[in-house]
């Protein structure tokens, strides 16, 4: 328990960012007779627009400060309460950590109102999947605990939640909560209990807001420093740096399962049809038609370690891994037009999503790609796609430089834009072809975000249908 948040009634809290999760954070210290004082760049309409929205009631309540982070300000109030999207290193921080301000993350101030004896905690972190492993864990967790939360990074706040439960007096509160971190979490929590941890994989990502790839590596490896004594922790054996710079981190004191282990070897094998955790002497089959491709059955093999190391039994995990609904935008099936099978991958946004994504196909592929590249070298992707993708439709502002990586290996076609990438693909691909965005690049050249551009493909692939 975080002994600075035990009693927030009557004192100046700042929050920081006024986001989604900055509203949620705002809404439970309001719940807890805190003064809110909130920050953010964004001009002060705004600011009051998203915490109306977002179920703030008292918005005459809380003292703004619009335009910018204002250093004294801030450091004036006792607690700071970051939002995820901002930095522990922003400048309008730095005179409240020179006067030991106790600065908390949204997850620490949420769990601070449970009893820490009455729940449960599974982090999820790594480069890529840790929202489907989320939502797979979160389907087995209802399992047991059907008010079991799931979110995090991904969905709803767990602020959000919790003051959604104080407000509506609910008698049941979550007994497991499910959550996923990011690495910009992981930069700013330091008192959350985590009783089961999993790392996906780790790929090089973020190489915008990290020096380089080493230290986004070392950020999700501070999920060890939150690990419980006794607590479990699920590894990936098939990835390489998670060999090298996770597995000498686990203790005596943890329970480690390593997934995606060779035949015959302790920990959880991945097979095409199921999972053998020989340890645990459990067969889960993986039936569930959404669990699509080698990297999504890591993920419920990463899930079912997270079960495994916690107690659950093989029916509870199968039953959930059956419930598991899919989730939007992570290798989506649109729907199929004139025997064309249209696949949403607007998730992936890295070079290393965009190759996992092509490994679920045999041949096909007219792949669309492009937008706000990330940094790394696009050689790998071309080489996973050799004999795979048919024709490159580029897009975006990293649209040369996709296209001049595949230049020569497959037909590139410069688009600029996604209509016209969909119209081109949709003409040219045959029976039995595939088109799939995946595009390894993040969208915020030209759409609000990845979940903007895969409705605009959704709403593409709808029109094609109609223009029959
Ligand atoms: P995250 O939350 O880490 O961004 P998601 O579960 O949202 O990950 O998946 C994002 C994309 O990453 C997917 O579209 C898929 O292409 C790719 N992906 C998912 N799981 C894995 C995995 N285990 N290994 C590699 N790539 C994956």
């Amino acid at each position: 328990m975080n002994t600075s948040l035990t009693t927030l009634a009557d004192r100046d809290v700042a929050v920081v960012g006024a986001g989604k999760t900055g509203a949620a954070v705002v809404r439970l210290l309001q719940l807890h007779g805190a003064r809110v004082h909130l920050f953010d760049d964004a001009p002060l309409e705004k600011l009051r627009d998203g915490l109306a929205k977002n179920g703030v009631v008292t918005v005459d309540a809380v003292r703004m400060k619009a335009g910018g982070l204002d250093a004294a300000a801030i450091a004036a109030c006792e607690v700071v309460v970051l939002s995820p999207g901002v930095p522990r290193s922003h400048v309008g921080l730095q005179k409240a950590i020179a006067a030991s301000r106790p600065i908390v993350n949204e997850l620490e101030l949420a769990v601070a109102g449970f009893d820490p004896k009455g729940i449960r905690i599974w982090a999820i972190t790594g480069t890529n999947g840790k929202s489907t492993t989320t939502t797979m864990a979160g389907a087995i967790a209802k399992e047991r605990d059907p008010q079991a939360f799931v979110g995090g990074n991904l969905g709803t706040p767990l602020c959000a939640a919790v003051a959604d439960g104080l407000t509506a007096g609910t008698a049941e509160s979550p007994r497991l909560l499910v959550v996923e971190l990011s690495s910009y979490q992981l930069e700013t929590l330091h008192q959350f209990p985590v009783h089961a941890g999993a790392v996906t994989n780790l790929t090089p990502d973020h190489l915008d807001r990290y020096a380089d790839a080493a230290a986004y590596y070392a950020t999700k490896a501070r999920l060890f420093a939150l690990l419980t004594k006794g607590s479990g922790i699920s590894l990936n054996a098939a990835d390489a740096e998670s060999r090298k710079l996770l597995f000498p981190l686990v203790k005596n004191s943890h329970n480690a399962c390593h997934f995606d282990v060779s035949t015959g070897k302790p920990g959880i094998e991945v097979r095409p049809d199921q999972l053998v955790a020989r340890p645990f002497n459990v067969q889960i089959s993986l039936k569930n038609p959404r669990i699509v491709g080698h990297h999504n059955r890591q993920n419920a093999a990463a899930a079912t370690a997270l079960a495994l190391l916690s107690g659950f039994t093989a029916h509870e995990i199968q039953r959930g891994l059956d419930a598991y609904a899919g989730i939007a935008h992570r290798l989506e099936r649109v729907g199929e037009h004139r025997g064309v099978v249209w696949w949403n991958d607007s998730k992936a946004t890295n070079v290393d999503a965009t190759i996992t994504a092509l490994k679920s196909f045999d041949a096909g592929v007219h792949l669309i790609g492009g937008g706000v590249g990330k940094g790394s070298s696009y050689a790998p992707l071309v080489e996973a796609a050799r004999g795979k993708v048919v024709t490159l439709y580029t897009i975006g502002q990293d649209a040369p430089a996709l296209g001049q990586a595949f230049a020569g290996v497959v037909d590139v076609i410069a688009c600029r834009d996604l209509e016209t990438a969909c119209s081109k693909a949709a003409s040219r691909a045959r029976l039995g072809e595939h088109i799939v965005l995946s595009p390894a690049c993040a969208s915020f050249d030209q759409f609000r975000d990845y979940g903007h551009r895969g409705e605009r493909f959704r709403a593409l692939f709808a029109d094609a249908r109609g223009a029959l």
